[in-house]
């Protein structure tokens, strides 16, 4: 043998594993300060950016509308968390939303998903309507719904899921293949799964929003909403929009949402063990007339929320039958407070159709079957005893 027919073995270079999710939530945004090593990123209360020279700006930074440091660290960790490449923030989970519609143009038809949140849907109908959107409704949790609802001007399909409150799923996967086939752009709130439970970029979605102030957040101190897509197209429109319409996330706010998804993981799976016990207390009590949670074996879509998502959420919706016996419910708890808004460490508890639907007609409430009975509950990091106790002792009052 000579040493020519001698071949070196190659070694193939080991796969670079990506950083796990828990690992990104920490560091995906940015690295110790490297002046100081400051561990956390300080927070740059700074409206403008001194120029290098005439012409020459720092890394992109000119002024803090069109980019600011604490803002990038927050989308770059908000865009890893959810597979995407690009994020943009916004003062709240609304604007958020707008600034998805304003990738759109009068004329331009939208289909979205019955039953979601009633701040978006007033935006939809009182706003966007009167400038020329043409939207229209449809139970898309059957996918074959949204071909029937298509006009030749259909642009996007917009989709919460699960719905609020409702707690409708839609299957990601199968909308978004419909939304390719017709080159359509596919919009989801994922507000109330978060990126820990569900990633719809990951099933064939174009755009994911959220507001941060529900979960993302998650101590009920900020309000503020994010945009995420992979598409550069998309993203530079979303860009050009953010600092054209100014409704940018404060320095602060982004530095406090930033400081959360530090902790998004372990809050999530123990938010989601308090919502499955309370599901289950609630659901075998005789004075509770329905339960919806997806997590539920009596939920409609209880194998599509196995399939599609990695958990279930920690929002429950629970029917007491009237309107009396929801307030007196609501009016009788000592520990579950009764406000707007849902995600926080504190459990809060909320009747969709007075409060967070108030503005849907009450015919269109009717027919969705936002009824006065229900109660919305979005369960918190306490002691499940203690809460548990809690919902029993209103109850009881019933
Ligand atoms: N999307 C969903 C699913 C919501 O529940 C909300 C608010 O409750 C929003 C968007 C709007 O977010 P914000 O209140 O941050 O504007």
């Amino acid at each position: 043998m000579t040493s020519k027919s001698i071949k070196p073995v190659k070694h193939k270079p080991k796969p670079k594993r990506a950083p796990g999710f828990s690992t990104r939530a920490i560091h995906a945004g940015y690295r110790p300060e490297p002046v100081t090593g400051s561990v956390i990123p300080p927070l740059y209360l700074t409206s403008t950016f001194e120029m290098e020279s005439l012409g020459k700006y720092r890394d992109g930074y000119d002024y803090s509308r069109s980019k600011h440091p604490n803002r990038v660290m927050l989308e770059r960790t908000v865009a890893s968390l959810e597979g995407g490449r690009y994020a943009s923030a916004y003062a709240s989970g609304v604007a958020a939303v707008a600034a998805v519609m304003g990738l759109l143009k009068p004329g331009d038809h939208v289909i979205a998903s019955e039953s979601i949140y009633g701040g978006t849907y007033r935006l939809f109908e009182r706003i966007l309507r009167g400038r020329g959107l043409d939207l229209a409704y449809a139970d898309v949790s059957r996918p074959e719904n949204i071909e029937r609802a298509a006009t030749p001007r259909t642009r996007m399909v917009y989709v919460e899921s699960p719905t609020n409150p409702l707690l409708r799923l839609v299957d990601l996967r199968a909308v978004s293949k419909v939304c390719r086939k017709h080159r359509w752009l596919h919009a989801v709130d994922n507000t109330f799964m978060t990126p820990v439970s569900q990633r719809p970029l990951s099933l064939g979605v174009s755009i994911v929003i959220h507001s941060t102030t529900k979960f993302l957040n998650g101590h009920s101190d900020s309000l503020g909403g994010v945009v995420v897509t992979s598409s550069k197209r998309l993203a530079d429109w979303l860009h050009f929009l953010q600092k054209s319409t100014g409704a940018v996330l404060s320095p602060f706010d982004c530095w406090l949402v930033l400081r959360s998804l530090k902790t998004l993981v372990p809050r999530m799976a123990a938010h989601e063990r308090n919502a499955r016990r309370l599901a289950k207390f609630l659901d075998g009590h005789r004075k509770v007339k329905r339960v919806i949670y997806p997590g539920l074996a009596s939920h409609p879509q209880h194998s599509l929320a196995k399939r599609q998502a990695g958990g279930f959420g920690a929002i429950i919706t629970f029917d007491l039958g009237s309107k009396q016996r929801a307030a007196r419910f609501l009016n009788s708890l000592k520990l579950c407070i009764l406000a707007e808004s849902l995600g926080g460490v504190e459990t809060l508890v909320s009747q969709p159709a007075t409060m967070s639907h108030a503005f849907v007609p009450t015919a269109e409430k009717k027919r969705l079957g936002i009824t006065e009975g229900l109660v919305r509950i979005s369960v918190g990091l306490e002691d499940v005893e203690d809460l548990e106790e809690d919902l029993q002792q209103a109850l009881a009052k019933l």
